[in-house]
Formats: structure tokens, sequence, C-alpha cells
């Protein structure tokens, strides 16, 4: 259930609804917007909540207590109705400005990060994607450089001042992972892995939370409460598209789904044309969609040499392309009240 105070409550008042709430074994979550306070109690046994929602009700300083219904609370705009800000690096998705994170579908070398990382860094992108470990539909692909590669994360990030952005595949390797990035990536094929979900819950690092191609709005949802549930609610969820009967482009982008779930949650919401297309002709005009929609930013592959590439080349950038894709985000953020 979820506690609206009145405007102003004191903080007394506020202390004597969370007093109560851990009295009847409640957890509680406080959300402090500009006008009121809400408070979300969590986790309490079916049989006494109608009981302890009109006692609750009755206290000062409460203006009503809401059922929740939904199958998740932490994250939903009922509890919070104002975006959260969630900060990568120095940016905060979320706000006006819209984020773009640009990097190499997977490490390969040195060289092929660093010139990367340059770029989208000039470009203006404002942090840099790249995966160390690769969840790879086949065995036999390319699997990733590993630790190798999150020491290259780490230099390019002390060479170019971008925060690093990159995906975590097992909850054993959390912790490894979590000392390299500035933010943690669970991919879609991830995305109902409840324990890795717990896990990075209970680190103090945001979360990039891809949405599995074949879950709904709703599981999505549900994913990112498994994060918040353990405490952490520095989620951005990225939209990455979902698998269809379409086989025009490799999944389907969602948008609608996606705005959708701004709808329902205060996370910020991003997307990931590059996946949701698989094709690098389309990802300029995806993107652009995305922005104008009203979405909090993108996630997009670029590659020195995408013909050369060991995994996703045929979605990924060249430079020159994302600088195109920069310019013209410029200008849709800017018809839309942002700006990139
Ligand atoms: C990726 O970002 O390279 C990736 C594997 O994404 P997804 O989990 O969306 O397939
Ligand atoms: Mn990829």
């Amino acid at each position: 259930m979820i506690i609206v105070m009145v405007p102003n409550a004191t903080e007394e008042q506020i202390l004597e609804v969370v007093r109560r709430l851990e009295d009847r074994g409640y957890g509680h979550h406080i959300s402090r917007g500009v006008e009121r306070t809400i408070i979300g109690a969590i986790g309490a046994p079916e049989g006494e909540k109608q009981a302890v929602a009109e006692q609750l009700s009755r206290l000062s300083g409460v203006e009503r207590v809401v059922p929740i219904l939904k199958p998740y609370k932490l994250v939903s705009r009922e509890h919070h109705p104002e975006t959260t800000p969630v900060k990568i690096g120095e940016f905060v998705f979320g706000r006006q400005r819209v984020g773009v994170i640009a990097g190499p579908c997977s490490i390969e070398s040195r060289e092929q990060l660093m010139q990367t990382a340059e770029h989208v860094k000039a470009a203006g992108a404002i942090a840099l994607r790249g995966g160390a470990f690769k969840p790879r539909t086949s065995p036999y692909a390319f699997q990733g450089l590993g630790k190798e590669g999150l020491e290259m994360l780490a230099e390019a990030r002390q060479r170019t001042g971008l925060p690093v952005v990159t995906e975590v595949m097992d909850q054993r390797q959390v912790e490894l992972v979590a000392e390299y990035a500035d933010a943690l990536q669970i991919g879609a094929r991830n995305m109902a892995n409840f324990d890795l979900l717990r896990e990075v819950g209970r680190i103090e690092k945001p979360v990039v939370l891809k949405r599995g191609y074949a879950a709904t709005v709703e599981e999505w949802l549900q994913a990112a409460e498994y994060v918040a549930s353990e405490g952490n609610l520095q989620i951005v969820l990225c939209e990455r598209g979902i698998r269809t009967f379409e086989t025009a482009t490799r999944f389907t982008l969602d948008l609608g789904g996606a705005l959708a779930a701004k709808l329902e949650t205060h996370l910020p919401i991003i997307a990931d044309p590059s996946h949701a297309t698989g094709n690098h002709k389309l990802v300029s005009a995806a993107s652009a969609a995305c922005i104008a929609a009203g979405l909090d930013g993108l996630m997009v592959e670029v590659h020195p040499h995408p013909d050369r590439a060991l995994s996703d080349g045929p979605q990924s950038l060249t430079p020159k392309r994302f600088d195109l894709l920069m310019n013209t985000l410029k200008a849709v953020a800017l018809a839309v009240g942002r700006e990139v």
C-alpha cells in the first residue's frame, strides 16, 4: 500500500507512520516530492492489510492510504509521481537532457576501444558502452575478452573521462564488473534472472536493465522491482526490441511499449535502436523517433570498422554515421523541448 501524506506533513507525522509500519513488520520506502511525501509499505501479511490501512488512514498528517493492486510498487509512478533522476558518471538520466551511451557491441582490442571512445566522446556521448562478457546465442561465437576487456574499459574512462557501461551476465561476476564499471547492464537474455537482479540490487551502482525480447512491459517492470526491492533504485530501463512475426528488422522496436512503461514507472527509459533494428541504416531514424516521443536517451553501437566487427557489425554505426546521428538528435531534441 501507499501512504500519501498531506502537503507539508511534519517529520514527526512521517515518522509515526514509519513506526507503525515497522511495528507491523512492513518494510518502507519514503519518497519526498516537492509537494508532498509518499510512503510505500512493502511486504505485509495479506490478511492484515485492510486493518493496517484503516489505522494508518486515521493518523494525523495522512491524507489517504492507497492499496496497490499492481505487481510492482517501488518502481511505480503511483508511488513516486516524478521521474527519478539516475546518475551515470556526471550525467543524470530523467531530466531535460537526453543521454546517448555509445560504443562497440564487444570490446575486441585496445585500439578499437580507445578509438571508438575518443570519437563518441567528441561527438557528445555521455557514456561509453562495450561488452567484456558477451551473451552470444552460439557457444562457438566470440564470447568477449572478459577481465582484460574490463581493464580496457577502465583505461578508456581514464583517457576520455567517459563513464563506462558494461554487461554482467552472472551473479558471480557482479563484484568484479562493479569494480570497473560505472553502470552495470543486465542484458535482454538475463532480464528474468532473478538472482542476478537481486544481486545488482545490493550494490551501489546504477543498473541499465534491458527488456527481455519476449517480456511484456509488466514483466519488465517486475524485473526492475526485483532490483529496487534490494534497495537499488538507480535503474535506467532500456527497450531493445522484442520478438514478433516481423522479420524485416532483427527485433521489433516497441516504442509504444516503452511509452506505456513511461506512464507506469518513474524510472528513466532509454532505447537501443541498434539491437531493435539490427540494421545500421535504420538506427538514425529509429533513434530520432524515440527522442521525439519523449524517451530519456539511447544506447547505440558504434565500431570503427563495422565490416570487421566480431559481433553485431551489421547494426553498428561507423564513427562518421554516429556524428550524423548526433546532429539529427540535436535538432529532434530541441523540437521537443529537450537537449542532447
Ligand atoms: C548488447 O548490448 O550488446 C546486447 C547483447 O544487448 P541485448 O541484451 O539487448 O541483446
Ligand atoms: Mn550487441
